[in-house]
């Protein structure tokens, strides 16, 4: 490698391990991680226009969490959601919620966080900030082999919808709370 190019691939990699440090800390990948990295190659997540306007619709109604099963197509690195089942669920409450597991075919869980009000014991004070995964939300999403998590903040003035990708929860799994993400927020098609 010449020396112009081994300079700009230092400066590459200076960008790349200096951007995430306001990011929550992250554990060293192990290998099971990379393991998980190579065998989900989903990246991008778009719902369609009807199927986010649903969700919302229902976040913004519901006094208690539910669970989605988002189902759509995959192609290369993106899905791309269109629909969704409900799975019957074991315990639903306005902070928790249980369900079975979802289906086959499914490409990202849905699950909704009804906003009440700042929470200074878990540092909430707008509704942007419930869109974050807390400790439970994580543990499921690793205990399970779905490649994106979506939350919804509901009973809010106006939709607040983000998503992870399983791996980013994995690496991220001893974190507290996992917070969205800025550049992972919704993309719509
Ligand atoms: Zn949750």
């Amino acid at each position: 490698m010449s020396p112009g190019v081994r300079r700009r691939v230092i400066s590459a990699l200076v960008v790349a391990v200096t951007c995430p440090v306001s990011a929550p800390a992250q554990a060293p990948l192990t290998a099971a991680d990379s393991a998980i990295l190579a065998s989900q190659p989903l990246k991008r997540l778009r719902l369609a226009p009807s199927l986010l306007r649903r969700v919302s619709l229902l976040a913004g109604g519901l006094d208690r969490e539910v669970v989605l099963c988002l189902q759509g197509t995959a192609a290369g690195d993106s899905a791309l959601v269109v629909d969704f089942v409900m799975p019957d669920l074991v315990s639903s409450t306005a902070d928790q919620v249980q369900p079975l597991p979802c289906g086959q075919g499914t490409l990202a869980v849905w699950h909704n966080h009804p906003w009440t009000g700042p929470d200074s014991s878990f540092g909430v004070k707008t509704p942007e900030d419930l869109c974050s995964l807390s400790e439970p939300d994580v543990r499921t999403v690793v205990a399970d082999s779905i490649p994106f998590a979506v939350v919804s903040v509901g009973r809010t003035p106006h939709a607040i919808v983000c998503w992870w990708r399983r791996v980013q929860v994995v690496v991220n799994r001893h974190v507290k709370f996992l917070p969205r993400f800025p550049r992972q927020w919704l993309e719509l098609p």
